[in-house]
């Protein structure tokens, strides 16, 4: 069996297990997934044709053939542009695949010219590898563990010079092709490199996907999904962590509890539905109005926190007050509501337990004394709390 058979058989294997470890993940909806199954779908076919050629005829198994390779590298550029959101192709990116395809034709039929047939269609297989490494690199979201992204880049990359060396190898006739898939040295080391790059591609392409289901499972973890603030668990393990380098630092660390007013009255004056869109207005208000590096979180229920590194507690109490006046400055639609909150300081060596109780006990005084409020615990266990009331 000529060596270039095997290469191809063996390509033909792994087009065939990265189609099916693709499909394994199209329930998953993640955006890119469905083409990049497609394209491996596509190149298995493509491939069997061209091996099978004692069986098929010479048009199914060249030419149409290399147009199925030509539409399945497409499908990659494709699904990796639509997996970052991107758009899936350009006008002028549409009109090369025609183009590309138009003249491979050419160089089969009306002027056969192997060498000019590889040039032009390795120089296009260059360009998607190139394509799809660069939207790789360049999307990678910045809040994501790097490793997938570059996997997928740097092997779409190196899949892209080996291309570019064989177009330029058979463009500037170092190397001929006297017969298609001729076992020449060269050949098949260009064949043997560039059908590794299939299975490279397509692990970082599962790699990436699984990053997207893993991202989707934090945010389910970590988000509240009613309020966008961080959920109880999470505020806490950022909260201790802090906490800890506030310690480590001496920065001042300060702390509010925010409770909505009379909630279960606004509950049952306009309903529940009309009660969540007041949540949902009171968290996006105190997202907006966040520095970089505050935490947000939903202690649960309408009761909320939020942690003001390297900020005294005066200031706090200044940011909680500025929160009351923009909620009353543009209230929920027919929902208004008030909140109060209570705010305290970490004190050197003091515990997130021990501080969300003093402020805490600052809550239940600015409740005490009519709600709409917010009380600062002053200092660490005294009782005489700095109040700011409307008006
Ligand atoms: P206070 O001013 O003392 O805090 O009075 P309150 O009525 O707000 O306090 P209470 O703890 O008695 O009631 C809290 C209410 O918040 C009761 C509960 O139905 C409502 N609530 C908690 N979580 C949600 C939610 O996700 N959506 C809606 N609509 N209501 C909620
Ligand atoms: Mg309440
Ligand atoms: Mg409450």
């Amino acid at each position: 069996m000529p060596s270039t058979v095997a290469l191809l058989s063996i390509a033909l294997m792994s087009c065939v297990m990265s189609a099916a470890v693709l499909g394994s993940l199209l329930r998953a909806n993640v955006r890119g997934v469905a083409r990049w199954c497609a394209a491996y779908g596509i190149f298995s076919v493509g491939i069997g044709l061209v091996l099978d050629k004692a069986h098929v005829p010479p048009w199914l198994g060249i030419a149409f053939a290399h147009g199925l390779f030509l539409l399945g590298s497409f499908a990659i550029l494709q699904g990796a542009r639509e997996f970052f959101g991107r758009n899936k192709a350009t006008a002028p990116e549409y009109a090369a695949v025609v183009a590309v395809y138009i003249a491979l034709l050419y160089f089969i039929y009306v002027r056969p010219n192997l060498d000019a047939s590889v040039f032009v269609t390795s120089a296009y297989f260059a360009y998607i590898r190139a394509a799809v490494g660069w939207t790789a690199l360049r999307y990678r979201p910045a809040h994501r563990p790097k490793y997938s992204y570059y996997f997928l880049g740097i092997a779409a990359l190196v899949g892209a010079l080996l291309h570019l060396a064989r177009s330029i190898a058979y463009g500037f006739g170092w190397d001929h092709q006297t017969a298609f898939l001729d076992p020449s040295p060269l050949n098949i080391a260009f064949l043997g490199l560039g059908i590794l790059s299939f299975p490279f591609m397509s692990i970082g392409m599962v790699m990436l996907a699984h990053d997207r289901l893993a991202e989707r499972m934090e945010r389910l973890a970590t988000i509240d999904e009613l309020t966008g603030s961080l959920v109880r668990r999470a505020f806490m393990e950022r909260a201790d962590a802090a906490v800890a380098a506030s310690q480590a630092s001496g920065t001042p660390l300060a702390l509010a509890i925010l409770d909505l007013d009379n909630f279960k009255a606004v509950n049952d004056r306009h309903g529940h539905a009309a009660g969540d869109c007041a949540l949902v207005h009171f968290a996006s208000t105190v997202l907006k109005s966040l520095r970089s590096g505050d935490l947000f979180g939903r202690l649960g229920g309408e009761e909320f926190a939020v942690l003001f590194p390297a900020t005294r507690e005066a200031e706090a109490l200044q940011l909680m007050n500025g929160l009351r006046l923009a909620i009353a400055a543009h209230p929920c639609g027919q929902t208004p509501y008030t909140f109060s909150a209570g705010v305290d300081e970490f004190g050197p060596g003091d515990r997130l337990a021990r501080v969300l109780a003093r402020a805490d006990a600052a809550l239940y005084t600015a409740k005490a004394l009519g709600r709409d409020c917010v009380v600062m615990a002053s200092s660490h266990g005294e009782s005489d709390e700095q109040v700011e009331q409307p008006g």
